[in-house]
């Protein structure tokens, strides 16, 4: 949408936040983070910040996003709505914003983010920031400005969006912070249905595939054993998810892993996979390189298991073993066994 003049940029206000749901209902983390990114910049431009649920009658309500900082609740309730439907949801995203006008929309860099935000950023006709790590408003002018390692991590650059609104960003999960909930902050619910025009384009969904199958909670994990290049296959994985089941874990890969198809994309960890915070990183084969860095250097402990003791993860790691991984994490899985560690659950 093509501010006409100077005066245009009135029309539009307030930060969005779209508000991302689980299969099975429940609110995505990211949301709750997005939240307490969008109240910081709608504190410095003095606007609201609204969230915006397109979530089945099954999902939960409006009163979270209103205690993580969501001044109006936009929702449209509807059990179409929630499976990984992005036509039907951008159809009636596109309306919304067309009529509600918002100066900033916010979204995850998730999976389902990843397809429907550019999707909607093409159908609006505005420019769309992917992968931000900050966020601030110019105080001279009041535009978002939107920063993002480019170049392969090499530089920040800070992007902003001149001539059309909404400005539209995407940060991934784990890089901002939630704000701690309030539950007596006070808010509106704006509810909204969908319409005919929505649909227009819909097909019908015949399948649901989770190629990632337990690799949505990597982010949340508080231990990460992750493969690289030296795993060979994906037998060598298989490897590294009994060393994460008896931590407790979940497993990531650098991409080299990915790439050759030994594990499915979304356990990519990196500066085009997932960023993970996890108290304990294992890095195994995994040479370091700053597009993996990037995705896991803000781990508390970081574990590097190399037959080189010379490369970037190895150096960076809080304690580097030097060998091969084949004979070393089996002996790992057998001294956890040994102290009893990991046979009734998560005991790490
Ligand atoms: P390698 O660099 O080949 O390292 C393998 C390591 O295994 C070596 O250190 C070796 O000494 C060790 N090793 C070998 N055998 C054994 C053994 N038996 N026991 C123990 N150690 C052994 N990469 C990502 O990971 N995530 C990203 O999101 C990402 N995004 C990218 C984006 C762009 C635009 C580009 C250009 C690149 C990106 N990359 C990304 C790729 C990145 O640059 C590296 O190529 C990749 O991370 C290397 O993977 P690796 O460490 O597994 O492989």
């Amino acid at each position: 949408m093509k501010l006409t003049n100077e005066a245009d940029r009135l029309n539009y206000k307030n930060v969005w936040v779209l508000a991302e749901f689980t299969p099975e209902g429940s609110m995505h983390s990211s949301t709750f983070e997005l939240l307490g990114a969008a109240r910081k910049l709608a504190d410095d431009s003095s606007c609201e910040v609204w969230a915006v649920a397109l979530k089945s009658k099954h999902a939960q309500t409006s009163r979270a996003l209103v205690s993580y900082g969501a001044d109006t609740v936009l929702e449209i309730e509807d059990e179409r709505l929630g499976g990984f439907n992005d036509e039907l949801e951008c159809g009636a995203l596109e309306r919304l914003v067309r009529k509600y006008r918002p100066d900033i929309l916010l979204g995850a860099a998730t999976v389902r983010g990843r397809a429907l935000i550019p999707r909607l950023a093409g159908k609006l006709h505005t420019g769309l920031t992917a992968d931000c790590t900050g966020l601030t408003i110019d105080r001279e002018t009041g535009e978002l400005l939107q920063t993002r390692p480019a170049f392969g991590g090499n530089i920040m650059a800070t992007i902003r969006c001149r001539d059309y609104r909404p400005q539209m960003a995407t940060v991934r999960p784990k890089v901002m912070k939630a704000s701690e909930p309030d539950e007596n902050r006070k808010g509106r619910v704006i509810s909204e249905t969908l319409e005919p025009e929505d649909f227009l384009k819909i097909k019908q969904i015949v399948e649901t595939v989770d190629e990632a199958q337990g690799a949505l909670s990597l982010g949340d994990a508080r231990v990460v054993v992750s493969g690289g290049r030296a795993m060979k296959g994906p037998e060598g994985f298989r490897l590294l998810e009994k060393l994460a089941e008896k931590l407790g874990g979940a497993v990531g890969a650098s991409r080299a892993a990915v790439d050759n198809g030994w594990i499915a994309y979304p356990h990519q960890v990196g500066q085009t996979g997932q960023t993970v915070q996890a108290d304990v990183y294992i890095a195994c084969g995994i040479s370091g390189q700053i597009q993996h860095l990037v995705g896991m250097q803000s781990c508390k402990t970081i574990i590097a298991i190399d037959t080189d003791d010379t490369t970037p993860m190895m150096q960076m790691a809080d304690i580097a073993v030097k060998g091969d991984l084949f004979e070393i994490i089996p002996e790992i899985i057998k001294a956890l066994d040994k102290a009893g560690i990991g046979k009734g659950g998560n005991e790490t």
